[in-house]
């Protein structure tokens, strides 16, 4: 069985058709959908999501590029629900930063309070954290250990994988693997694989997006998610049965599911 601890389910391309992207998963032998999330406004429909199927699961969090619609008392009033089982994708991404020098810091100062807030509300409601990190991995990791984020642990989905958030494995902390470790061009996050210990391996699509080959440009469902394990137990030379256990079973106590 596999989780696809990253799967954006309330996103508008997945409303036509919501059942048969579930079943063909289910089929393939993907058991667990998380949905993270991502801004204020689709977090009912992940909510709604989750109330309908028993295998579906979400997160609150608002994502570096949403930050302005972050509102403390919406997480509060949905965190407890039976359903929840983590806080994010929050985090920093500075890819996308506009405007002069002075305005791409202070964006930056703004992502860093928001997602230290998110850090606080994982600690205090004693969930996992769903970090997003893109072009911004020493500040990322300085705020994770700087706010003892270790207390709750969680999961870093990533697409700079690099050396720098390597140590963050001792630190509680799990590694998203998803599509991109099947393009041609994912030469960094082939090298680091075989450094993440297997015990904080996890599997995602973040679907729709990044779909892995062979249907790269195509909608990414999580189905896709057998062609990311295929490719961890290539590159790592272990028996696809043993990755498909090894991060299930990661993924399962991270999110303090069963
Ligand atoms: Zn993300
Ligand atoms: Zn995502």
């Amino acid at each position: 069985m596999i989780i696809d601890t990253h799967i954006h389910l309330d996103d508008e391309r997945y409303r036509d058709d919501l059942d048969e992207v579930l079943n063909r998963a289910r089929e393939g032998g993907v058991k667990r959908f998380i949905i993270p999330g991502a801004d204020a406004s689709t977090l009912c429909r992940a909510i709604e999501i989750a109330e309908k199927y028993d295998d579906v699961y979400f997160a609150i969090g608002i994502h570096p590029y949403d930050i302005n619609s972050f509102d403390e008392e919406n997480f509060s009033l949905h965190v407890e629900h039976e359903k929840c089982v983590a806080i994010g994708e929050c985090g920093l991404d500075y890819f996308r930063l506009e405007g002069s020098d002075e305005e791409k810091e202070e964006e930056k100062l703004k992502q860093k309070k928001i997602f230290v807030a998110q850090i606080e509300l994982a600690k205090k409601y004693k969930k996992p954290l769903i970090v997003h990190i893109r072009d911004a991995s020493r500040d990322s990791k300085q705020i994770l250990l700087d706010n003892n984020a270790k207390e709750v642990g969680g999961v870093l989905h990533c697409y700079n994988a690099d050396d720098e958030l390597l140590s963050l494995a001792n630190e509680g902390f799990y590694f998203g693997i998803g599509g991109v470790l099947t393009f041609k061009n994912a030469k960094k996050l082939v090298n680091i694989l075989p450094h993440i210990p297997e015990d904080k391996l996890i599997i995602e699509t973040d679907g729709p997006y990044l779909t892995p080959t062979p249907h790269r440009g195509q909608r990414n469902e999580p189905l896709y998610t057998t062609f990311v394990a295929s490719k961890i137990s290539e590159l790592l030379e272990k028996p696809l049965k043993q990755i498909k256990e090894t991060t299930t079973q990661n993924a399962l106590k991270l999110f303090n599911i069963s």
